[in-house]
């Protein structure tokens, strides 16, 4: 396969080293993006063709256009992490490109060939590397590639022409004062995905159906929502944005399989480095009783949330409401104010790993520039 030819037009008008210190002192997530942007077109006829860097801006749209009204969109998150010799390093790109893969092929998309999607993350952070945060205090550059029907019609089938994106966006640490852990309320009104649906691509409607979700749980005090299989509503699935993970008090650690749910790359990757720090890891259906009886007996010790983000975020207690079906009242597990030791551990082996601490010992680590 022959790799893609990439032209860059650069900013005439790049932000000052004054304003970008001031932005990355204080980036927070999502709120300002760099000078450029990386643009390819796809068309039947053409396949992918037009693949450019160009400075940032806004996209001029129909208002026929069809991603606007059927929501044929898929999309990517990952980071890009600066070392401390200044050299910059993404995450498991790959794992993004081939995850990207299978997200076009649920929603009809055409397929990017992963070895052009690595290159154009890489063609952007090299242009906007001056937007990489310093090493010091886990800040990141987070990016986010996305592909959308652009195609100018109302009909309802594969829009016949696609548009593949990449923009970035510097991000702060997730937690200031190290990670603390989150209420999650537990939502027995509304699921994520069913059987059949998209619970396992990466695409803006999940997120979308999400949103009414979350202000429940915002409504009851609660910091994030979790969500229970669609069939039964009696097994874990994951939070809108984030895979679940369950320690249990003899060492051994219990994640949600896959099915409906997203296949998290920081999900794989903890699978991985728990097993290298000598915990046996369990893919398997986890019920919610499992969850609060174990929290409150003991027998589970540590529940965490993980995901691109932040990484790894502690859960502090699960809350639910009464329950006309099964008659339980409402309730809440007993309150952890404090991360555990696993989770960090966890944590801070991953952490180690992206910010060039620790050996890479997996090959996780690819360099950009
Ligand atoms: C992106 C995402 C995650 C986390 O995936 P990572 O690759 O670890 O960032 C989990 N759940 C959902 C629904 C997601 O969209």
């Amino acid at each position: 396969m022959r790799s893609m030819e990439i032209s860059t037009t650069r900013t005439t008008r790049p932000v000052t080293d004054d304003r970008l210190a001031e932005i990355l002192a204080n980036p927070g997530f999502g709120t300002y993006f760099t000078d450029h942007m990386f643009t390819v077109e796809w068309t039947p006829a053409e396949g992918w063709h037009g693949a450019r860097v160009s400075p940032y801006g806004p996209l001029t749209l129909d208002p026929a256009t069809a991603v606007l009204h059927y929501a044929q969109e898929i999309f990517e998150g990952m980071k890009a992490y600066r070392h401390d010799d200044d050299s910059i390093w993404a995450f498991r790109p790959e794992a993004n490109a081939d995850r990207m893969v299978r997200s076009s092929h649920r929603l009809a998309l055409p397929v990017l060939e992963p070895d052009d999607f690595v290159q154009a993350v890489e063609a952007l952070v090299s242009v906007d590397e001056r937007w990489v945060p310093p090493s010091a205090g886990e800040k990141s550059l987070y990016v986010r590639p996305f592909m959308i029907a652009t195609e100018t019609f109302l009909g309802v089938r594969p829009s016949q022409h696609v548009t593949f994106m990449v923009i970035a966006s510097p991000a702060g640490a997730y937690f200031s004062k190290g990670p603390l852990p989150v209420t999650l309320w537990l939502s027995t009104r509304y699921t994520r995905a069913g059987r059949g649906g998209m619970g396992a691509a990466k695409t803006g409607g999940n997120y979308a159906s999400s949103l009414v979700a979350q202000q429940e749980a915002t409504a009851n005090g609660c910091d994030q929502v979790v969500f229970l299989d669609s069939q039964d509503l009696t097994y874990v699935e994951e939070l809108g944005g984030m895979n679940m993970y369950f320690v249990y008090a003899d060492g051994h650690i219990v994640t949600p399989e896959l099915g409906t749910i997203l296949e998290g790359i920081t999900r794989s990757s903890i699978i991985e480095l728990a097993g290298k720090l000598g915990h046996q890891v369990e893919e398997r259906k986890i019920s919610i009783d499992e969850w609060r009886d174990g929290v409150t007996s003991g027998e589970i010790s540590e529940v965490f949330a993980c995901g691109t983000a932040a990484v790894v975020t502690p859960v502090g207690s699960l809350k639910w409401g009464a329950s006309a079906d099964s008659g339980r009242p409402s309730g809440e597990t007993p309150q952890v104010t404090e991360a555990g030791e696993v989770t960090m551990k966890i944590r801070r082996a991953l952490v180690d790993i992206q910010y060039g601490r620790a050996d890479d010992t997996f090959g996780w680590m690819r360099r950009i520039c």
